[in-house]
C-alpha cells in the first residue's frame, strides 16, 4: 500500500491533501512540485463507492437493533474510519 503519486511527474501527494480531496467532491489535485492538476481514476472513484456501500451494509445489519440516532453515529464514524484508508487505495491520472 503507498500513497498515489503525481501521473505527470511522479511526486507523491500528501494524506492531508487526499484525505481532503476525497471529502471535497473529487476536485483535482494540483501537483505542488510540476502543478499538472491530477483527477481521480474512475475506477478509484467506483472502487470507494463499492468500499463505503458495503461498509454501510455490514453496519446497517450489524447493529440493526440498535436506534436510528445510534446506527447514524456508527455510519458517521465507519465513514470516517474508512476514509483513513481510502488515499492508500485510489489512483490519480492527469
Ligand atoms: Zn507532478
Amino acid at each position: 500500500m503507498s500513497l498515489p503519486n503525481c501521473d505527470y511527474c511522479g511526486s507523491s501527494f500528501k494524506w492531508t491533501t487526499i484525505f481532503r480531496n476525497i471529502w471535497g467532491r473529487y476536485k483535482p489535485i494540483t501537483c505542488v512540485n510540476c502543478e499538472s492538476e491530477n483527477h481521480l481514476k474512475s475506477r478509484s472513484r467506483v472502487l470507494m463507492a463499492v468500499i463505503f456501500t458495503i461498509s454501510m451494509f455490514i453496519l446497517g445489519f450489524a447493529f440493526a437493533s440498535f436506534s436510528f440516532e445510534i446506527r447514524l453515529l456508527l455510519v458517521v464514524l465507519g465513514s470516517i474510519f474508512i476514509s483513513f484508508f481510502i488515499p492508500y487505495l485510489i489512483k490519480y491520472e492527469v
